[in-house]
């Protein structure tokens, strides 16, 4: 095999919470990921004939080369197996960049599955997993995907049951944040409010949509909101046009908004591209 192409779903976070904080500044989270339709497509094709790897991208804002998580990835099977060959990457971006979707981590985690397979390494997804946590700690969620609990830094992993069908808006006010500000900030929010993720897990267990959307919460969003009002008024405006549930996802400032009617969703849609042309927009469903 010379060539191989691979999808990289983002995902949002149905519930979000920080339990502690650990000596390394490290925070210990509960969290309830959910993968989406959204999609990077990576493509890496072998150099025999050189020893690098070279990265094409359509996004300016990625980071390029050394930087890209997607050649991170890939350059840390390329030493660790002493891979002689070169790589060519083409990365084609269309989850936002630093918008709480883990669009980083996700081509990690591509990049980690392409050389697997192109370089015939047999890792075991264990073994993907743990090379995956050196690079981000989503990276072991997004090897996995679909519907999970995150735990520890992000490297313990629950599969949960598919997440009740529906229809998920997201918008993106174009605003990039930075994970490790939201997580220092945090420490100095005085009372939160905790979500319910033991009652999310069980509601999802149920197949029960009406609670899971009732159970929407993320602790990031007392650090978040606060200094990014846009958040707030998106979320009402998304129920206005009929959510049945809307949330940061992650640390922001990507929000999305649940429906059980499709033609709602789209309907919602419409309305924040007509009216914020700059921001960024999809409709989507679960994967
Ligand atoms: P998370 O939800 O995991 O906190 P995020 O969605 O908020 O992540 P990313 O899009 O992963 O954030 O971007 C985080 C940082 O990683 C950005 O500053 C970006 O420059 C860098 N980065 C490196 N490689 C990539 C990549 N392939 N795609 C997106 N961002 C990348």
């Amino acid at each position: 095999m010379e060539t191989i192409t691979l999808y990289a779903y983002g995902k949002i976070n149905l519930a979000l919470d920080v339990i502690g904080r650990r000596p390394n500044g490290y925070h210990d989270v509960r969290m309830i990921m959910q993968s989406v339709g959204v999609r990077d497509t990576l493509t890496i094709k072998r150099r025999p004939l050189a020893n690098d790897i070279r990265l094409i991208s359509n996004f300016t804002e990625v980071p390029n080369q050394k930087d890209n998580l997607a050649v991170k990835a890939a350059a840390l099977l390329k030493k660790e197996f002493s891979i002689s060959e070169g790589m060519e990457i083409t990365l084609t971006k269309r989850i936002p960049v630093a918008a709480g979707m883990a669009g980083g981590s996700t081509d990690a985690a591509a990049a980690l599955k392409a050389v697997n397979t192109l370089f015939s390494l047999n890792l075991t997804e264990k073994q993907l997993a743990a090379y995956g946590v050196s690079l981000g700690a989503d990276v072991p969620y997004c090897l996995l995907s679909g519907t999970a609990l995150s735990e520890g830094i992000g490297e313990i992993l629950t599969p949960l049951s598919k997440a009740p069908e529906c229809h998920v808006l997201l918008v993106n006010p174009r605003i990039p944040i930075s994970t490790k500000d939201v997580y220092e900030h945090l420490d100095a929010v005085e009372s939160l409010s905790h979500p319910d993720i033991d009652g999310i897990i069980a509601a999802i267990s149920r197949n029960d949509y009406t609670a899971m959307t009732a159970k929407l919460e993320n602790i990031l969003e007392s650090v978040v909101i606060p200094k990014n009002p846009v958040i707030a008024k998106i979320k009402e405006t998304m129920l206005s046009l009929g959510a049945d549930g809307t949330l940061m996802s992650g640390s922001g400032a990507t929000v999305f908004g649940l429906f059980s009617s499709q033609e709602r969703c789209h309907a919602a849609a419409w309305k924040f591209r007509a009216e914020n042309s700059n921001w960024y927009t999809a409709d989507t469903v679960f994967v």
